[in-house]
């Protein structure tokens, strides 16, 4: 039995029956008499579904919206948001995927020329989290329904809500039966599927346990993996930046979705030389984030998605302490049933502690000066991470640098960093491989037939 509760009362919301061995081999079935008409369906026919996804998804913005805010606890603007990012990604790809799908051709000399198809290739299952829980799935769900795969989703526990409305809205979008099945199961039901034969590949977003888990149990299978897990952004911030810009976006991207965004940035490094200006103005606005009902739109922030997300922040600030780092202030628990914590500032936290070395999921930022642009680089690569990075500068050789030599899939210059339907999207190092969001997503998991030519 899966229980869901609400992270800002505590209050249980819903019991899940877990699916049998039995059902989740019928639910693969299904999934494979679904790839076997779908895989061969007119690109115009995907493209419709998209569209007509892109609807549902809009004509029940509020629905959906209101179950993530009370499953895992982000405000119902930032639901909003994401839910209607969803819907643009659909069409999206409806508009521009077709394009992605044309053959391309080589000329291989002396008169001979090769094709290139990309073909689909089966069921796809995808291993999700509850940090954005649409947004996450649509990055998956958007590519396999244009590329001819079908889907099989594992969400995360505590939103088997939306796990259960997303397919709700590919009934309501008319997709054919079995090209999407939500699986309401845990994650120890994920190998076996894995090891189904039906099941061609797997996509996980999610820590780097369920990744290693995951990756272990595909590599064991000799199939494709994509991930897509965790990080601590650096967020470097030199004295040619606007500095008034910097802080509120650097505010943004340490508070949203209560700090549980894989891509926000999590580490501030800041050039020595406006440091304490920084810090002064950081500070300020740090304290001043209002955590509270997540329904009121008054609201910065919501709680944390559960209590055991709240604990696990505040050992991590435990444990910072206790390798030297100061909390300046924040990171404390509100009383009360809530998931609530606030936000916080840790400083002075050794490069080599686990704290620096770790992601911490939650509202805390961790500030670090920097005498120069090569010790920048130095702290924002000394992590196992690579996945995002924001750097602030107007000096054109140094923003050349940052794109050299920071070790991460992503660098957003003077701007937080957000994905977007038409850019890649992915990390380096501890933070995965693969791509998702634009045409290297759409291909991740299709066959590229090389075709000779007569
Ligand atoms: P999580 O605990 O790893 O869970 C993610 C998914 O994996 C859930 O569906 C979970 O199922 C499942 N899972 C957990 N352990 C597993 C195992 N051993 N085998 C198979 N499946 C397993 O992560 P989370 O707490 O939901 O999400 C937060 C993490 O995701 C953070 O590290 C964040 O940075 C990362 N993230 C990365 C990206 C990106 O694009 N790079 C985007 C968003 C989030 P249960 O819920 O049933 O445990």
């Amino acid at each position: 039995m899966i229980t869901t509760r609400n992270p800002a009362t505590g209050e249980t919301l819903a019991e899940y029956e877990e699916l049998t061995a039995r059902q989740i081999d019928a639910k693969i079935a299904r999934a494979s008499a679904a790839y076997a008409e779908w895989r061969t369906s007119p690109v115009a026919d995907r493209s419709a579904l998209l569209e007509r996804l892109a609807e549902a998804y809009d004509a029940n913005l509020d629905k959906l919206a209101r179950q993530a805010t009370l499953e895992m606890g982000k405000t119902l603007k930032s639901a909003r948001a994401e839910v209607a990012k969803c819907a643009t990604l659909f069409r999206h790809l409806a508009q521009t995927g077709p394009a992605m799908l044309e053959p391309e051709e080589w000329d291989l000399g002396g008169g001979k020329r090769a094709r290139g198809h990309w073909l689909p290739q089966g069921p796809v299952l995808a291993v999700m989290p509850w940090n954005f829980p649409y947004w996450q799935v649509a990055r998956f769900l958007a590519p396999t329904v244009l590329a001819g795969n079908v889907g099989l989703l594992k969400h995360a526990s505590i939103v088997q809500g939306c796990a259960a409305l997303i397919e709700e809205m590919m009934h309501e979008a008319s997709a054919p039966e079995g090209l999407l099945q939500n699986l309401c199961i845990g994650s120890a039901a994920v190998e076996p599927i894995i090891d189904d034969p039906r099941v061609i590949a797997v996509t996980l977003t999610g820590s780097e346990g369920a990744g290693k888990a995951v990756a272990e149990a595909a590599g064991r299978n000799l199939k494709k993996v994509v991930l897509e897990l965790g990080g601590s952004d650096p967020f470097i911030v030199m004295p040619s930046a606007d500095l008034d810009e910097a802080v509120k976006q650097a505010v943004s991207a340490r508070i949203q979705n209560t700090g549980q965004s894989c891509i926000c940035g999590k580490r501030m490094i800041v050039h020595s030389d406006i440091y304490d200006a920084f810090m002064a103005k950081f500070s300020a606005a740090m304290r001043g984030v209002v955590a509270g009902d997540p329904f009121d739109d008054a609201t910065d922030m919501g709680p944390l998605s559960s209590m055991a997300q709240r604990d696990t922040v505040l050992d991590q600030i435990a444990t910072a302490r206790g390798e030297g780092a100061t909390l300046e202030f924040g990171g404390e628990a509100a009383d009360g049933p809530g998931a609530y914590i606030s936000a916080g500032i840790l400083t002075g936290v050794p490069l080599d502690s686990s704290t620096a070395q770790e992601e911490i999921f939650g509202p805390i930022a961790q500030v670090y000066r920097a005498r120069d642009i090569d010790e920048a680089i130095r702290i924002a690569n000394a992590i196992p991470f690579g996945l995002g990075s924001s750097v602030w500068t107007d000096d054109v050789a140094e923003q050349d640098r940052f794109v050299r030599d920071i070790e991460a899939g992503m660098t957003a210059i003077n701007q937080m960093l957000a994905s977007a339907p038409q850019a890649p999207f992915g990390g380096i190092k501890r933070s995965g491989h693969g791509r998702e969001l634009s045409r290297h997503g759409v291909h991740e998991f299709m066959n590229l037939k090389t075709v000779m030519l007569p």
